[in-house]
């Protein structure tokens, strides 16, 4: 069903068949709900994720990140937490800096990259770690496992060479045989058969899922506070992946790890996070419950990046693409960086320069119109929430609005249709390295 401007009713709609539903929520420890309202009260908490619960495994603030040659910065004011047990998604288009925000954990930055705002992982300041260190920060408190678990192995030595080095970083200590005996209790927990002969195999006797297991394995044997999974389950096929989240899930159940999870497939980061971030030229857009962005998601890329996932029940009715392309480092944007693709956009997107918006509850979303995508569909007076003071004032009088009559309603995208008319690509270069 669409809207009267060709856009499906995001507020309150059901999850189409086929669509795989929010389900893992439940199963956290140590995340505890943000009290209702503290968005309103505490900006700032709203833009990096719940306030409350567990101190956060990886806290960043103001995360920005300028590149020499760039015309815009590859993060521009990134903050999000993860707290033990916390499964956080990180969703958007390629090059959106999703991975570049993930590295930032274990500051790793591309070549003459500069900085700013803070990273910290249990506790710890990640941006003036140098030398001994911060290599002992790589190797033991922040694990991150790739797409291709291929690339993290050697094809020419055994599994059993890459659990023992594994094991050496983490300083485990003992002879031989008890290296060899914790690798085998390491491929045994990730759910290897016979794990004692894969300690012999090289890796291409081994099928994709069962590497990832080893380089999950690996991740382990350093007892990682942190996980960051980078599209760790993007190349496997759909019932590899499913045993694979589960792992990943009994993962952080059993070890309290804080999870990063990153991926293009909003719909898979719904069903499995607990929250989800989106991004958008280095930029957050929104940040949600997993549930709520799913059923009601307020910024309109995000509603974009669903609308152009499959489900079955849509299958006759097709995708809708969102138009022209994923803005790369050499576009610079005087306002809002979604201008271009935007369905709602007004001329003064253009210079409204992007900032977290609360919700009602817990999240915000960075709209300049979030006040006319409320509940009850009221135009607001303040709906230019990017003009000076205006803007978090209309921010809050939302959240105030919205805590009045919490119920969900439609969202009306009411602007017309820049995206119809197919604007032109944002940009015909591609970026690279900002995934
Ligand atoms: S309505 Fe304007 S501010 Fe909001 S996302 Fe679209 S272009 Fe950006």
């Amino acid at each position: 069903m669409t809207d009267t401007h060709g856009h499906r009713p995001a507020a309150g709609a059901q999850p189409a068949a086929g669509a795989r539903m929010p389900s893992a929520r439940a199963e956290q420890p140590g995340a505890e709900p943000a009290p209702a309202g503290s968005a309103a009260a505490e900006p700032e908490a709203a833009a990096r994720g719940a306030s409350g619960g567990a101190e956060p495994l990886l806290d960043i603030v103001g995360l920005g990140l300028e590149l020499p040659g760039a015309a815009r910065p590859l993060l521009a004011d990134v903050s999000l937490r993860v707290r033990p047990g916390e499964v956080v998604g990180l969703v958007g288009e390629s090059g959106s800096g999703k991975s570049t925000t993930a590295k930032a954990a274990l500051a790793l930055f591309p070549d003459g990259a500069r900085p700013t705002g803070e990273v910290r992982v249990a506790g710890t300041d990640v941006l003036a770690l140098r030398g001994e260190a911060l290599r002992a920060h790589r190797a033991r408190t922040v694990a991150m496992v790739h797409q291709d678990p291929r690339a993290a192995l050697n094809p020419v030595r055994r599994v059993g060479d890459f659990l023992t080095e594994r094991l050496a970083l983490a300083g485990f200590a003992g002879n031989r045989a008890a290296v060899r005996g914790r690798a085998v209790e390491l491929l045994a927990e990730v759910g290897l058969p016979d794990p004692a002969r894969r300690l012999r195999q090289r890796p291409h006797e081994l099928s994709g899922g069962m590497l990832q297991r080893v380089v999950i394995a690996g991740a382990l044997a350093v007892g990682p506070r942190l996980l960051l999974a980078d599209e760790a389950t993007s190349a496997l096929d759909v019932t590899t992946q499913a045993e694979i989240l589960d792992l990943l899930r009994t993962v952080r159940r059993e070890h309290g790890t804080g999870l990063l999870f990153i991926t293009h497939d909003l719909q898979l980061a719904a069903a499995y996070c607990d929250r989800v971030l989106v991004m958008y030229a280095g930029r957050l857009v929104e940040h949600r419950p997993a549930e709520a962005l799913f059923t009601d998601p307020r910024h309109p890329y995000t509603r974009g990046l669903l609308e152009c996932s499959p489900t079955l029940d849509e299958a006759a009715a097709g995708v809708r693409p969102i138009p022209g392309r994923p803005p790369s480092l050499a576009d610079a944007f005087p306002g809002c960086p979604f201008t271009a693709r935007c369905p709602g956009a007004e001329p003064e997107c253009e210079r409204w320069q992007p900032r977290p918006v609360p919700l009602p509850g817990d999240g915000m979303a960075a709209c300049r119109r979030l006040a006319e995508y409320e509940p009850d569909g009221a135009e607001s007076g303040g709906a230019d929430a990017g003009t000076d003071a205006r803007g978090a004032a209309a921010g809050a009088e939302g959240v105030e609005r919205a805590g009045a009559d919490p119920s969900p309603g439609p969202v009306a995208v009411s602007a017309p249709a820049r995206r119809d008319a197919a604007p032109g690509p944002v940009s015909g270069t591609t970026e690279g390295g900002a995934g």
